[in-house]
C-alpha cells in the first residue's frame, strides 16, 4: 500500500496537468499570424510559456486561474527594434554627461525600462549607451528590475568626431583620443578590434553611425562618416560572434555605404534617394523609421535653449522629414521593421510610432505586424516572441478596442503579461 501512495505521488509531481495554468480568455485575439482577430479564444499559460490557443472560453480545472479579457483585444508583447534606455530627453540635457555618475544612469535607466515594459513593449533592442544597458539586460533577466527583454550594443561604434563619439563638443582638455576601447575607429584594424570588444562588454549586436547625426555636438548631421571598408570590417567581423549590425544613417551616401557592406537595418534613413531605395531592396536591408523621434526632436528644437547651438538647426531640418521618407519607402516597398528611438523622446510612447506609420499609409495590420514576427525574425528570436501560440514565452498585452480599427488604442495598453508574470492589470 505505501509502494502505491509512493507512486502516486511521484506521478501526481510528474503530471503537468497539475501545474497551475493561467486561462486568458481575449474577447478578440490578435496572435501575430492571422491578419484578422479572432474572437472568443482562450490562451493557455504554464509557468513561462503558451501551451495552448483554442476556440472559445476554456472552462477551468482544477488550481486553472482565469484572466479576463472577454472586453479586451489581446495581442503578443510589442517589439521595438530602437530604444535608449540609459537616456531620456530634457532641456539642456547635453550637460548629463559631465555630471552623472553610472550608478545614477542606471537608476534612472530601470525606471526607462519599467515605463517601457508598462507600455505593452515586452522585447526591444537598445542601440546605443554607456554601457549601463549592458547591466540592465542583466539585472531584467535576474528578475531584480522590471524590464523588457533587451537587447544591447552596449556601446556604439562611431568614427573619430562622429556622430556617438562620447568626446563631441567638450573642452578640448576632457576630449581625448577615444579609440576602439571607447568605440571609435579609424581603420578596418580599428573596427575589427571595436566589435570584439563589444563581444568582450557583453553586447548582443552591433551599431555603428554611418552618417552624422542630430543630437551629437557636432555639425553635421547626414555626411557620411564610415568608410565602405570601415564598415565592412565592422560587418565582417561581427559575423563571427553572430552579431547582426544596425546602422544609424541620415544621409544618401552613408546610407549606401552601409546596405553594401551587409548591415541588417538602417536606421532613421531621412534621406535616402531611389538609389539607395534601390540598394534597400537589392538586399533585402530593413528600414527602421523612427518618425515619432524625429517629430519629437523638430518640437523640442523651436524651444529655445532646449538642444546646444549646434543641434538646434539639425533637429528642424531632418526630424520632420522622416515621415515622408517612410511614406514613399514603404510605397516603393522596402522592408520595414518597427523601431522607435525611445530616449529622444519619454519613454512609455513608443505605440505612438503606429500611429505615424498609418498616418503615411501603412495599413494598421502591417503597421502591427512590423512590430512582432518582422522584429522577431531580425532578432533571432521568432521561435520564442512576436506571436501567440504554444511553444512560445508568454510575452501577453491587451488593449480595449480593435487596433486594426483604432490604431491609438495601442497607446494605451491595459494588461501587460512578460514570461508568464502579469506586471500590469
Ligand atoms: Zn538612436
Amino acid at each position: 500500500m505505501k509502494k502505491l501512495y509512493l507512486l502516486v505521488g511521484l506521478f501526481l509531481l510528474a503530471s503537468p496537468s497539475f501545474a497551475q495554468r493561467t486561462l486568458i480568455h481575449c474577447g478578440n485575439l490578435f496572435d501575430g499570424v492571422e491578419n484578422a482577430l479572432q474572437p472568443q479564444m482562450t490562451v493557455v499559460v504554464e509557468g513561462n510559456k503558451i501551451t495552448a490557443v483554442q476556440k472559445g472560453y476554456a472552462t477551468p480545472t482544477g488550481q486553472d486561474r482565469v484572466l479576463d479579457m472577454k472586453s479586451k483585444t489581446v495581442l503578443p508583447g510589442l517589439i521595438d527594434m530602437h530604444v535608449h534606455l540609459e537616456m531620456q530627453t530634457r532641456r539642456g540635457g547635453a550637460i548629463d554627461g559631465f555630471t552623472r555618475n553610472q550608478a545614477d544612469v542606471a537608476f534612472q535607466a530601470a525606471q526607462y525600462a519599467k515605463t517601457t515594459l508598462l507600455a505593452g513593449f515586452t522585447t526591444v533592442r537598445d542601440l546605443g549607451g554607456t554601457g549601463v544597458n549592458v547591466s540592465l539586460r542583466n539585472a531584467i533577466n535576474a528578475g531584480l528590475v522590471d524590464g523588457p527583454r533587451v537587447l544591447t550594443v552596449g556601446k556604439s561604434i562611431a568614427t573619430t568626431g562622429g556622430h556617438a563619439d562620447p568626446t563631441n563638443g567638450y573642452r578640448k582638455d576632457l576630449m581625448g583620443d577615444p579609440g576602439p576601447l571607447e568605440g571609435v575607429i579609424n581603420s578596418p584594424e580599428d573596427a575589427r578590434k571595436a566589435v570584439r570588444q563589444r563581444y568582450k562588454d557583453g553586447s548582443d549586436l552591433i551599431k555603428i553611425t554611418a552618417t552624422g547625426g542630430v543630437l551629437s555636438n557636432a555639425k553635421d548631421g547626414s555626411g557620411p562618416q564610415f568608410t565602405e571598408e570601415e564598415v565592412k570590417a565592422v560587418v565582417d567581423a561581427a559575423k563571427d560572434y553572430g552579431f547582426a549590425v544596425a546602422a544609424h544613417a541620415h544621409g544618401a551616401e552613408g546610407m549606401k555605404r552601409a546596405i553594401r557592406a551587409g548591415v541588417q537595418t538602417i536606421e532613421h534613413g531621412t534621406l535616402m534617394d531611389d538609389e539607395a531605395i534601390e540598394l534597400f531592396k537589392k538586399y533585402g536591408t530593413y528600414y527602421v523609421p523612427t518618425i515619432i523621434a524625429g517629430k519629437t526632436a523638430a518640437d523640442s528644437a523651436r524651444h529655445f535653449g532646449y538642444y546646444p547651438a549646434l543641434v538646434t538647426p539639425k533637429a528642424l531640418a531632418i526630424g520632420p522629414k522622416i515621415q515622408a521618407t517612410f511614406a514613399k519607402a514603404y510605397k516603393a516597398g522596402v522592408k520595414i521593421a518597427f523601431g522607435t528611438d525611445a530616449g529622444v523622446y519619454i519613454h512609455g510612447y513608443n505605440a505612438k510610432e503606429f500611429e505615424y506609420m498609418v498616418e503615411a499609409g501603412m495599413p494598421p495590420v502591417e503597421a502591427i505586424k512590423s512590430a512582432l514576427m518582422t522584429n522577431a525574425k531580425l532578432l533571432g528570436m521568432d521561435t520564442q516572441v512576436g506571436s501567440i501560440e504554444a511553444g512560445k514565452f508568454a510575452d501577453i498585452i491587451a488593449v480595449d478596442e480593435s487596433p486594426i480599427q483604432n490604431i491609438k488604442t495601442l497607446q494605451t495598453v491595459q494588461f501587460v503579461m512578460k514570461n508568464g508574470k502579469v506586471y500590469k492589470q
